[in-house]
């Protein structure tokens, strides 16, 4: 194990430990710190911070995808005032006229809890977001939960065309998944899949997943139906020279109304720009609230090299003069 993999199992572990979680919200000399690193991966801690960031993205030709950060909800209160909050997600989107989307994850609005209570929730916020003109991105999470959330998206779909799904490359099921969510309206996102999977269902970062992740992305381009390629990989997004997706896109003469390229805040945004830059539909995912120590850590753990940043973006707000 190298040991940059050794720091990413670390970090994976210090983001779900709710001990070290609950320390560094009770320690504002940690808190802060740690909440300044994390500005550039979030929109804020509100949603009027929220908003303010979505504005600014936009007029740098950014449209954006609004999460309100939370998963694995086990409380039914919290999964419906998390409800009630991407409700307000949808006003303020609507009213403030942002070019923007909305993504959550199905756990955050009851999925553990029941199913069908996520499958409530969920209904009532794709039909705010249609009343809206909005489009309502879903997530997709652990292997435990990919069968259940296609599921939903599946009956979501046969009332509404606004809801997209995200499949994840890494997984080996997902070629087959793809073929059946072709058949469902609703934007596809691809991304290579971030959570902790066995190799039995999952490839490894590595070769082999960035082989299907080409695979999976010539399907779907090539099906022409709305999709999103949501990676920051350089080989597979480089305009300079332009690989793989935008050789595909001009060889095939495929419409760039239906493509779009997406990447989190704060991550290789100079790769979404050169995007934006040759003229494609860019987005960058924009998660606000107080949920952000296991956001932090993720972009860290997947990533060692961004533990500098953190560093300097913690140190920046104490003691180091910019
Ligand atoms: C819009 C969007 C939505 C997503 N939704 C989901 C989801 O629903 N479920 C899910 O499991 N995962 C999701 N992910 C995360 C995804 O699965 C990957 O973990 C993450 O995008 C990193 O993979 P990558 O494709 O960029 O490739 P990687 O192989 O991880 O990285 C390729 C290169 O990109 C750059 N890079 C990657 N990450 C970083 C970083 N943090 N900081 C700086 N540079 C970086 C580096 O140059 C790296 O060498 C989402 C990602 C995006 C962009």
């Amino acid at each position: 194990m190298t040991i940059e993999h050794e720091v990413a199992e670390i970090l994976k572990q210090i983001a779900l430990n709710e001990e070290i979680k609950a320390y560094v919200l009770q320690h504002p000399s940690l808190y802060q710190p740690l909440l300044h690193a994390a500005r550039r991966f979030i929109g804020g801690e509100t949603l009027i911070e929220c908003v303010e960031t979505a504005r600014s993205l936009n007029q740098q030709g950014f449209a954006v995808t609004i999460d309100y950060m939370g998963e694995s909800t086990r409380d039914s209160d919290i999964a419906q005032q998390a409800t009630q909050e991407f409700l307000r997600v949808i006003d303020a989107i609507a009213t403030q006229n942002l070019d923007s989307s909305i993504s959550l994850d199905l756990s955050h609005i009851g999925l553990v809890i029941d199913p069908e209570l996520a499958y409530q929730n969920a209904c009532i916020l794709a039909e705010a977001a249609e009343s809206a003109g909005l489009e309502m991105m879903i997530s997709m999470e652990g292997v435990d939960r990919t069968s259940l959330i296609l599921e939903i998206h599946q009956r979501l779909c046969k009332t509404f065309n606004n809801v997209g799904i995200t499949l994840q490359a890494y997984l080996h099921r997902t070629a087959d998944d793809l073929e059946a969510v072709l058949q469902r309206p609703g934007k596809i996102r691809l991304v290579k899949g971030a959570y902790v999977a066995p190799t039995e269902v999952a490839k490894p970062r590595g070769a082999e997943l960035d082989e299907s992740y080409r695979q999976l992305m010539e399907r779907l381009l090539t099906s022409r139906h709305p999709c999103s390629i949501a990676t920051h990989d350089p080989a597979l997004l480089d305009p300079l020279p332009l690989e793989h997706a935008h050789r595909l896109i001009q060889d095939q003469k495929l419409a760039q109304s239906s493509i779009e390229f997406e990447m989190l805040k704060g991550v290789a945004q100079e790769r979404l720009a050169a995007m934006r830059n040759q003229g494609y539909r860019t987005r960058v995912y924009l998660p606000y609230g107080q949920e952000w120590h296991l956001y932090l850590c993720n972009r860290l753990a997947e990533y060692p090299p961004n533990i500098y940043q953190a560093i300097v973006d913690a140190a920046k707000l104490n003691f180091v003069s910019s």
